[in-house]
This record gives C-alpha cells, structure tokens and sequence, in this order.
C-alpha cells in the first residue's frame, strides 16, 4: 500500500495550493541536542501542551525509524512584510489540520498506526493553550523540532534548502509517517 498511499496522499493535499507533499528516509533525519536548547529559549516554552518540557522525553528517534514510509509536508507561501503574522498563525494550523487528515486517510485504509508531527506550535485553540490540560489531545500533535530534529539540515538531505532570515517566502513543514 505505501508507494501507491503517498500518491493518493498527495490527491488529498490537492486543495490546498501551498503544500506539498515529499518522501523522505528516515536516515536523513538528524536529530541535535542543541534543537531542545532553542526550544527553551522560545517564548512559548513551558505554555503549550504538545511543546517541550510537556511533552514525554520518548526516543523519537527511534520512532521515527519505526515507520517504512514518511513523508513531508511543505506549505510554501509568498508573503508581504505586512502579511507574515497572518500567515504564520494560518500555516501552522493549514499543516496542522492536513496531516490530520492524512492520517484520517492512513487509518481508514488499515494503516492505524500513522501519526503526524506538525510545523510549529498548536494553534488549534483560537484563545491560546488551555491552562490545566489540553482542550483536544486527539488532535493535538508535536511539532517535528520539539522532537529534537535539526528541520533545515534534515530537509537539505533531500535538496529542500531553506536560508534565514525568510525574505519573502514563508514555510512550514510538517511529516507524516505510516
Ligand atoms: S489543542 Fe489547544 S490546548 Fe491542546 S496543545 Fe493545541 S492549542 Fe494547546
């Protein structure tokens, strides 16, 4: 089912013209400490309930490779300088919500073990995290680098090149594994 799978996954990403899609091995993922050290220093650390340290300190690496098929997707998205906060929040949410129905896909065609790590943190909630648990935790998923994945370097193994500063293109990738 997988090769035939990643193409009707990529029927089902079709209505939204800002993702793509790709395939990706698990040796190309490189997993750093240091990813988590950032995570510290985000703003948002210690807020969102599927981000670090709330989330259970699991070998993701290990269960990355667990899965035969993964793939990545890419929402890719001009932007004005006006329009970067909209589009940030509409991303994550956009990645957020077609994985979920990747995996929605997966599970209904006998792949029940198919889970999803979003692009940046849960924005499911229109008000912000709840304060003593999360409000949808079928929903919810962790971001790729919350799991300690350098994203850039991992993405440049499949000549997917990113570069900072963003000048006027906006990304989000996220990854679906089955
Ligand atoms: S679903 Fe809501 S409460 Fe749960 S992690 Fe996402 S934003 Fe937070």
């Amino acid at each position: 089912m997988s090769k035939t799978a990643l193409e009707e996954l990529k029927k089902v990403i079709q209505v939204n013209p800002y993702l793509t899609l790709e395939s990706i091995r698990s040796e190309s993922f490189i997993f750093e400490k240091r990813v988590r050290l950032n995570c510290f220093y985000c703003t948002k650390y210690n807020t969102k309930w599927t981000c670090p340290p709330r989330i259970p300190e699991f070998d993701y690496k290990a269960i990355i490779e667990e899965y035969q098929n993964i793939a990545i997707l890419k929402y890719e998205r001009v932007f004005k300088k006006e329009e970067f906060d909209l589009i940030r929040n509409q991303s994550t949410n956009d990645v957020h919500r077609m994985l979920l129905k990747l995996e929605k896909y997966l599970y209904e065609h006998n792949d029940s073990l198919a889970i999803s790590f979003i692009g940046g943190s849960c924005k499911l909630c229109k008000n912000g995290c709840a304060k003593d648990k999360c409000n949808n935790p079928g929903m919810a998923r962790i971001p790729l680098e919350a799991t300690g994945v350098n994203v850039i370097k991992s993405l440049d193994n499949i000549g997917i090149k990113i570069e900072f500063p963003l000048i006027n293109k906006f990304y989000r990738f996220g990854l679906i594994a089955w």
